[in-house]
């Protein structure tokens, strides 16, 4: 079964900005075999010219940083959870105005 990503919890998931980024002055994937890649079942990850991007972030889970710890370089980092904790809040607060 295909889930649809395009919503989180009745949100627009294209307004919400959890996905990894990558410290590229830490990354090196000719050491780990671009272990991110193989590690996303999602396909956030992709590797481009020899560099691991991350390719489609809205497909990333919400609140989901398990690939944060598969990096043996420490090379990917995601918002806080207050971070996203105040961006749901104030979508919800946005979306419940706009429907009074
Ligand atoms: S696992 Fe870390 S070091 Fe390896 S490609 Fe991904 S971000 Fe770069």
């Amino acid at each position: 079964m295909v889930r649809d990503r395009s919503t989180y919890t009745g949100l627009p998931r294209s307004r919400i900005n959890w996905f990894p980024r990558i410290d590229k002055s830490k990354c090196k994937p000719q050491e780990c075999g671009f272990h991110c890649l193989n590690f996303c079942p999602f396909k956030v990850f992709s590797r481009v010219d020899g560099v691991a991007v991350v390719a489609q972030p809205y497909e990333c889970n919400v609140g989901d940083e398990s690939c944060r710890f598969q990096c043996p370089f420490g090379a990917i980092s995601f918002p806080t959870r207050e971070e996203l904790r105040k961006t749901l809040r104030s979508l919800r607060e946005e979306l419940n105005s706009n429907a009074k």
